[in-house]
């Protein structure tokens, strides 16, 4: 019987020991000092900087990489904090290729942007190392707010308002705080625990109590929270998943990229963890590219991702799509899937159609090709789990106005689960810190 990689079914232990430790680490290794000072040198330092215009936070980037190159990391961070105090964890996750680096002049010139997401880490690591707390509270205002969610949109929302003198109090359903940071973002942008280093550190500041285990819907409802708060911020996420509404669903061996990915985020034992030998996953979003690339490092044989339309419309980016590739994930476009095939229960492989752009719609268009398979991810989209009794919602998220007002008065809401930005890290901490300025003015502040 083949054991190792070549195990059929779903198994652990593909790998052997330091493979894992290997295929799990640091993406993106950090600069150290000596490269930090070259690569900011780089930067012509522009007026009217078209990187800082592509941030979602806006934070100062000429700014703090003058700081680095005159030595001056923890400046650095300082500028970085101001505008985004989870600035840690988006130098790790942010597109960087999509947003300012992409937008960088160094970029458009020369195809080589500075490195701008490694300076940024290079910055708020040394400030994080240092417990350099650039940021107090102000006088305390007596005023009480609730928070519902404790990832970006709820920790920066948070971070904010204490600085404000408010008094917060975070309510999470989950065991532990931060969020997709620390329950969804593939395992090697963020080894090491950083996740939860950067929630002490964004709680540091005071002000902030984290009820861990308490779902708003289950454990109190949205006019418990009205009443007995100044203010109410939702940062729920999207914690729904779509079904494929297909045959063969339910077979064991068909699971949630979302909770496959958690479990992996949690898991104390990478080599304890079990994969199928030949994995498909389905969708074209960052949660399949995820989900893919992290089969692969567990040591499955085959893994193929299989999504509904072409290479452009992909949600995953350029980067994303060639990490994958580069790892041995096959990517194949233009398929949905009809059926999955089941052998007493579980699964054995996936039927699909092809599909085509039919006089502007997508449409199967009758070709149909198996796949072998002996475990399936479905990756096509979360949606919002609880809304709040009562909030008005447009397009399944909650609508916010561009402070991030809902419907409901004394009630915010930003992130992932509301309308806006994109779904991403560094969006949900930019609507959370504008919904808590909008908040502290409600309140009376300037
Ligand atoms: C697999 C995956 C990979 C990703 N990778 C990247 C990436 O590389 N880069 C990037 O920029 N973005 C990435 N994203 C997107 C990014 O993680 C999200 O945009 C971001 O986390 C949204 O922040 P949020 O605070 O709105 O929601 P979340 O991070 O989802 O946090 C919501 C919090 O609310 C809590 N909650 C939910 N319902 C309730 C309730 N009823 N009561 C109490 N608490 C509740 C949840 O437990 C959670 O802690 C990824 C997403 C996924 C799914
Ligand atoms: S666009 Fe590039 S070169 Fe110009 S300030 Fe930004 S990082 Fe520096």
């Amino acid at each position: 019987m083949a054991v190792g990689a070549l195990q059929d079914g779903i198994a652990a232990g593909r790998l052997n020991g330091p493979q894992y430790a290997e295929n799990f680490s640091d993406l993106h290794p950090p600069l150290d000092r000596h490269e930090a000072i070259v690569e900011a040198d780089r930067c012509y330092f522009c007026f009217d900087a078209p990187c800082l215009n592509a941030c979602p936070t806006s934070i100062d980037i000429p700014m703090f990489i003058r700081e680095i190159a005159t030595g001056n990391p923890l400046g650095a961070a300082e500028t970085i904090f101001e505008q985004n105090i989870l600035g840690g964890m988006c130098a790790r996750v942010c597109p960087t290729e999509q947003l300012c680096e992409e937008a960088c002049v160094r970029e458009t010139a020369e195809g080589k942007p500075v490195r701008i997401g490694l300076l940024q880490r290079h910055a708020t690591d040394a400030a994080m190392a240092a417990e350099a707390q650039f940021f107090t509270r102000e006088a305390e205002t007596g005023k009480k707010i609730a928070v519902v969610g404790a990832g970006p949109a709820g920790l920066a929302c948070a971070h904010r308002l204490a600085m404000h003198g408010h008094d917060v109090t975070i309510f999470d359903t989950k065991p532990k705080a931060g969020g997709l940071n620390e329950y969804g973002i593939a395992a090697y942008k963020t080894p090491g625990g950083f996740a939860q280093a950067e929630v002490d550190y964004v709680t540091a500041i005071g002000g902030i109590v984290i009820e861990s285990g308490k779902a708003l819907g289950e454990h109190f409802e949205l006019a418990d929270l009205r009443t007995n708060y100044d203010a109410v911020f939702l940062g729920l996420g999207l914690g729904g998943v779509n079904a494929l509404r297909t045959e063969g669903e339910t077979a064991a061996g068909v699971d949630n990229a979302v909770d496959f990915i958690a479990e992996l985020r949690q898991a104390a034992d990478l080599s304890r963890l079990p994969i199928g030998r030949r994995v498909v996953v389905i969708g074209g979003g960052m949660t399949a590219i995820d989900a893919a690339v992290q089969a692969k490092l567990l040591g499955a044989e085959e893994v193929t991702m299989v999504y509904r339309r072409g290479k452009e419309q992909m949600n995953a980016s350029r980067f994303e799509q060639d990490l994958a590739a580069s790892k041995g994930v096959n990517i194949r476009h233009w398929m949905a899937p009809t059926r999955v095939l089941t052998q007493h229960g579980k699964v054995i492989g996936i039927e699909l159609e092809h599909t085509a752009m039919v006089d502007g719609k997508l449409a199967g268009i009758g070709d149909r090709v198996v796949i072998a398979a002996d475990q399936v991810f479905k990756a096509i989209g979360q949606t919002l789990s609880t809304g709040g009794e009562g909030v008005t919602l447009s397009g399944g998220k909650i609508l916010v106005d561009d402070e991030g007002r809902t419907s409901m008065t004394k009630v915010w809401a930003g992130g992932d689960c509301a309308t806006g930005g994109d779904d991403l890290t560094v969006t949900a901490v930019a609507e959370g810190r504008d919904a808590a300025e909008s908040i502290h003015r409600f309140l009376g502040g300037m």
